[in-house]
């Protein structure tokens, strides 16, 4: 599978938990070996702002962290294009999922999944699509964005329960059409992690479910990397979610 990363990525950029030291090496050891490895370019001016307003690119550069914002944002949207043929994953930081069109909190800048998915559908190649956030934490910044649009569905299950929760991925996807289904990739819900709730296998069936449901509509699929802040665990649970996905892909 390929997954987009980037050693600038590595960069310690903020205080925050999502920019710390040693969490973008616990995803790669993990995924090294198990995946072919591409580097992606930052997402375009242009790109970003179909996601958010001009104020908020400026708040963005002020605060010193357009580049790295950007080429996450262009991680999503290379693993983006990439999953039209095959399911891909972006390893990529800071995340974006509570990032709206003009403010952003929650160790996020840019909406790495919005600038993703309007850049597919400018360029003509999805009319619709579906998100699933297993993130611990809501989704606010993808569900002001993409929701309004109208072709945008979005999932963020709420189950505080492993079955519980798992049941509501499958209901979603059972019933969801799209043309790509994307996943809020984020791994704070583990176990080990602060949501304390789902298991690294978890994470496998969801891959393995997100891919299959896209297989069966002839729609593409990827995840992009969201929260998970225990490093001893983020890397397996991310491997996890990429071999649940070439799973369901393959059938
Ligand atoms: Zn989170």
């Amino acid at each position: 599978m390929k997954v987009f990363f980037h050693q600038d990525f590595y960069r310690v950029y903020t205080s925050d938990p999502a920019a710390a030291a040693g969490r973008m090496e616990s995803v790669v050891s993990a995924l090294e070996g198990e995946a072919d490895f591409l580097e992606p370019a930052p997402a375009s001016r242009e790109e970003i702002l179909a996601a958010h307003t001009p104020a908020h690119v400026r708040q963005v550069e002020t605060m010193g962290l357009y580049g790295i914002a950007a080429l996450a944002a262009g991680g999503a949207v290379a693993a983006a294009r990439a999953g039209m043929e095959a399911p891909a994953f972006a390893a990529i930081r800071p995340p974006g999922h509570h990032a709206s069109a003009d403010s952003a909190w929650g160790f996020c800048f840019f909406n790495n999944m919005a600038v993703a998915l309007l850049s597919l559908k400018n360029q003509g190649l999805i009319q619709t699509a579906h998100v699933l956030d297993f993130d611990l934490h809501f989704g606010d910044g993808n569900v002001n964005i993409l929701k309004p649009l109208g072709w945008v569905s979005i999932h963020n299950p709420d189950a505080a329960d492993r079955a519980g929760y798992l049941d509501q991925v499958e209901q979603e996807l059972s019933v969801a059409e799209a043309d790509v289904f994307a996943v809020s990739a984020g791994f704070d819900n583990h176990m080990d992690d602060w949501g304390g709730t789902l298991a690294t296998e978890d994470y496998q069936e969801m891959g393995r479910m997100a891919a299959a449901a896209a297989k069966k509509r002839g729609a593409g699929c990827f995840g992009v990397l969201e929260g998970g802040y225990n490093h001893a665990m983020l890397g397996q649970n991310a491997l996890a979610f990429v071999k649940g996905m070439q799973e369901g892909w393959e059938g």
